[in-house]
């Protein structure tokens, strides 16, 4: 695709400023509502990674060195600019992702809550300390910072992902590179800017843009010391592989395929409320969307038909209305796909669940009436009747299409969810808190819900799946980030000489 070159080109941000990058060839950023090309970003080469890189090396022997109280510091001015903020990058969010406004601003809330954890560091960061572990001899542990580290980010939340990473590792005293989707590239310099009026040391933080060009030379660079990785399962088992492989600490989130258990006892309203939200939320295009409804029992006609309706009756648009400092949330419950290309995918997958011979209940293939001509947006798809062996069943679509499985015990829906490859989120809806509790315990996913449909934990706990849903020991942000961004040094120290001299040295005011 030729892009004219009067379109705005996105740049890299090295050592505190823009930098254009050395590639001559560009990828086009679209805003997927209305179709149209708005800017254009860079492929990648090898010359910005180098250069990105550089500059976090050499920021590193001081960020490193600033005591964590200062470090933190930092976080809270930042926290305090980005809510300054909150609209405008709510709008860049919608105008290069395509979510609407609402889903914007709740992407904004749990990227800000972990720039909150991040400001409690120097609690984060304390040791640990055993007196008198041998005959005057006392031990101690603590963290320090890795390095240089790098984050690659997917399209589906350009803010929220790279504040799972960009926090946690600066707090923690690492330098970082963050390589942002190319599909929404324009988040990643608010998020520069705003560090750097935060206060943040030139260096410290860095962007290269582009795609799978910079991505290996990351990889590959000896001066990066861990990736962290947010994507889909092929890419995230190839960034592991390859990240470990150079020597490289790694952890590696992928794809997702999240079941919602409703049990026969559940409240029917509830359940279908919070499958209408997480299934069609985002046209689908999240992780923690919930893409498969497991209807236990009796309850499937009457959930099957409470699901279409509300399916049939999604406002679909433009997240946002007007522009520039008019610019106002649509009130849409949905809008388009990030890319025609990814449009294109979604339809092949709803194709496949017919030719495969599930039910259809909704097709959202056709634009509902209303919805704009330019753009890239379908309606939501309910499917009935779907079996484990079906394409829509077992992998990740991605796209506002909710597939129904019917099965009649909580044992059947449990070995369903324990079977599948991926092992993200799931929820159970039931009334029975013993039911839930078998359900909790048993369960072989990372993150569960009860009577909740997206158990995203919160920025104090740690957010992982299990099995193809990540790579790697450690989840992301929480504690569990903080031990990913640092590694333990253990102490074991005594002094000579006898204790009058040593207090004499120490406290020389209590002789
Ligand atoms: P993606 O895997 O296509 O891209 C992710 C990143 O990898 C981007 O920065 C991209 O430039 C880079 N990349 C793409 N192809 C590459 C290649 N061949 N070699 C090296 N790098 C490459 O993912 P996406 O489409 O941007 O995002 C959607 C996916 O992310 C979904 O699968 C979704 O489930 C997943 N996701 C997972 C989580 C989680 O927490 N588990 C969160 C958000 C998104």
């Amino acid at each position: 695709m030729t892009i004219s070159s009067s379109i705005a080109s996105i740049p890299n941000w090295i050592s505190g400023r823009v930098a254009s990058s050395d590639a001559t060839e560009m990828s086009p950023v679209f805003n997927p509502a209305t179709g149209l090309i708005t800017a254009r970003v860079s492929v990648g080469h090898l010359k910005d990674v180098a250069a990105a890189v550089a500059a976090a090396k050499a920021a590193f022997p001081a960020w490193s060195s600033t005591t964590p109280l200062r470090r933190a510091r930092v976080m809270f001015k930042f926290k305090e600019l980005l809510e300054r903020d909150a609209k405008k990058i709510a709008a860049c969010i919608s105008s290069e992702h395509g979510k609407v406004f609402s889903d914007a601003m709740g992407e904004f809330t749990r990227g800000l809550e972990v720039v909150e954890f991040a400001c409690g560091a120097p609690q984060l960061l304390k040791g640990e300390f055993s007196e008198q572990v041998g005959t005057g001899i006392d031990a101690y542990s603590f963290r320090q910072p890795l390095g240089v580290v790098a984050g690659i980010t997917p399209f589906n939340f350009p803010f929220m992902v790279p504040l799972w990473m960009i926090p946690v590792a600066l707090v923690c005293g690492n330098t970082f590179v963050l390589k942002p989707s190319e599909r929404d590239p324009s988040c990643s310099l608010l998020i520069a800017q705003l560090l750097q009026e935060a206060g943040l040391p030139d260096g410290v933080f860095n962007v290269v843009q582009g795609g799978k060009i910079a991505v290996d030379a990351l990889l590959h660079h000896p001066d990066v010391q861990a990736i962290s990785f947010v994507g889909s399962t092929p890419i995230a088992q190839y960034i592991y592989a390859t990240g470990t492989a150079a020597g490289k600490r790694v952890q590696a989130l992928g794809g997702a395929k999240n079941h919602l258990v409703v049990m026969p006892d559940a409240d029917l309203q509830q359940a279908v409320d919070a499958l209408t939200g997480a299934a069609f939320g985002s046209a689908g295009e999240r992780c923690m969307a919930i893409s498969v409804a497991v209807a236990v029992g009796d309850i499937a006609d009457a959930l099957v038909a409470q699901l279409a309706e509300r399916a049939r009756a999604l406002k679909i648009g433009a997240g946002l209305i007007g522009s520039g400092e008019n610019l106002a949330d649509s009130g849409m419950d949905m809008g388009p796909l990030v890319t025609s290309a990814h449009l294109a995918k979604v339809k092949e997958y709803v194709d496949s669940g017919v030719a495969q011979g599930a039910t259809l209940v909704v097709d959202g293939r056709n634009r509902p009436a209303g919805v704009p001509q330019e753009g890239f947006f379908m309606g939501g798809c309910l499917f009935d009747h779907v079996t484990p062996q079906m394409r829509i069943y077992q992998e990740e679509i991605f796209g506002p299409v909710l597939v129904v499985l019917r099965v009649d015990t909580f044992e059947q829906a449990l070995a369903l969810i324990n079977q599948h490859a991926f092992g993200n989120g799931t929820a159970i809806f039931t009334r029975n808190g013993n039911t839930a509790r078998e359900f909790v315990q048993r369960i072989e996913v990372g993150m569960v819900g009860v009577n909740v449909p997206i158990p995203v934990p919160m920025a104090f706990h740690s957010f992982g799946g299990w099995k193809k849903s990540l790579f790697g020991d450690h989840h992301v942000y929480g504690p569990e980030g903080i031990r990913f961004y640092t590694k333990l040094k253990a102490v074991m120290q005594r002094w000579p000489g006898d204790a009058k001299d040593g207090a004499q040295f120490f406290m020389p005011t209590l002789k």
